[in-house]
């Protein structure tokens, strides 16, 4: 019997709905799978500024530091949104990322063959479509100091800072050769070198490891130009670099080929070498949705998508993570659609009989 110790944090809006469901395919995976669970849950983002005053507690993070894996929900709402305050929800998501050293962040995006039509770009651009966006994740602009508001001469101004060091880069950078090598061998380094000097850096280290993987393609792309050519013609992608920032923003995008953010699941990793798999981070790359939190219609598959990354990069059962992909799949084929995908269907279903139904379909594999 394998054994796994997981943190779940549901956190605010549609995180604990989604979660719950999540859940519910970890009980079936224990019935049919010779797994077993100990599982534990902690309050994160608004929820956890409610109960103790801040965003995680350092309790959380020893937890964490001690489980196979973590999946989180999503954190944040509008009760919590006053940009004056010194406590935010999402402090508690780039904590745990920052204190786990979770530097990799591996985001795929897939367009699911039946799904093509809930997508806004024509379909025949869709043809081929696969791509992994690798975005670093703790550092950059989210995290470089000083990050502050000030005043001058008696009028408001604030500062971000971008920083990059060359082995930050040098991680993402190998990473991404190393994975392209393991795909159709092609890798974009985002940047904005014409305009930022950590941009250049970034550029710089990159060109030094590519001669080293001469069998991938490569191509520097400015951030802007990605943002057009990812709508453009998204199968020219295979895998992508990008900083914190821009590796943000263009997953969002790149979410819309797929129809929904409600698609996109991501793992955050600190060490991807066969012989020491990291801890591991699984959250959908949407936020809580406060528009359309306690409404039971969100689309659960980018959490169960996020548990088959989990299985794959944390647990190392690739027949399980497959398993639920192939679930999702049938499901997608069988015209199960919840309300954010069914532009092709009068009938959406709920976030529950969407769950159900991939679990049943779990069942039968
Ligand atoms: P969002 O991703 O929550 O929602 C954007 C749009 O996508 C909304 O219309 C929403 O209804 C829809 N959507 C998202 N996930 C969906 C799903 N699973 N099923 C169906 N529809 C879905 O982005 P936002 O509205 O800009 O942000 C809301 C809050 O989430 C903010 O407080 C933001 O800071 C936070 N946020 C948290 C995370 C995280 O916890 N990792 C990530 C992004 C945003």
């Amino acid at each position: 019997m394998n054994q796994y110790k997981i943190l779940v944090l549901p956190g605010d809006g549609i995180g604990p709905e989604i979660v719950n469901e999540g859940l519910e395919l970890l009980k079936q995976i224990e019935l049919t799978d010779n797994c077993s669970f100990d599982i534990s849950e902690e309050l994160v983002g608004g929820a956890a500024i409610d109960a103790y005053g801040k965003a995680i507690k350092d309790e959380t993070i020893e937890i964490a530091k001690n489980a196979d894996a973590v999946l989180w929900g999503a954190v944040g709402g509008p009760k919590w949104d006053d940009p004056s305050s010194p406590i935010r929800p999402e402090q508690g998501l780039l904590k745990i990322r920052s204190e786990l050293n979770l530097w990799a962040n591996l985001r795929p995006v897939k367009i699911w063959g039946e799904l093509i039509n809930a997508s806004s770009i024509k379909k025949e651009k869709l043809e081929n479509v696969d791509i992994l966006v690798i975005r670093e994740l703790i550092s950059g602009a989210y995290f470089g100091k000083p990050q502050e508001r000030r005043e001058k001469n008696g009028k408001r101004e604030a500062v971000d800072t971008i920083y990059y060091n060359e082995d930050q880069i040098a991680n993402v950078a190998h990473l991404g050769f190393q994975l392209a090598l393991k795909r159709k061998g092609k890798l974009h380094s985002v940047d904005k070198a014409n305009v930022l000097e950590s941009s250049r850096l970034w550029r710089e280290v990159v060109h030094e490891i590519q001669p080293s993987y001469k069998d991938v393609q490569f191509q520097d792309i400015l951030v802007d130009a990605a943002t057009m050519h990812l709508i453009r013609q998204p199968s020219d992608f295979d895998v992508i670099i990008a900083s914190n920032l821009f590796g943000d923003i263009i997953t969002d995008e790149a979410s819309m080929l797929s129809g929904s953010l409600g698609m996109l699941p991501s793992a955050s990793l600190s060490n991807l070498s066969e012989e020491g798999k990291g801890i591991g981070l699984y959250e959908p790359i949407h936020g809580s949705a406060p528009d359309i939190a306690g409404q039971g219609i969100a689309n659960p598959i980018a959490m169960f998508l996020c548990i088959a990354m989990m299985f794959r990069y944390s647990l190392n059962q690739e027949t399980i993570a497959s398993k639920i992909e192939n679930s999702v799949e049938k499901v997608i084929g069988l015209g199960l659609r919840t309300k954010d995908i069914s532009i092709d269907s009068d009938n959406p279903v709920s976030t529950k009989e969407m769950a159900k139904a991939i679990i049943a379909e779990y069942k039968k594999l």
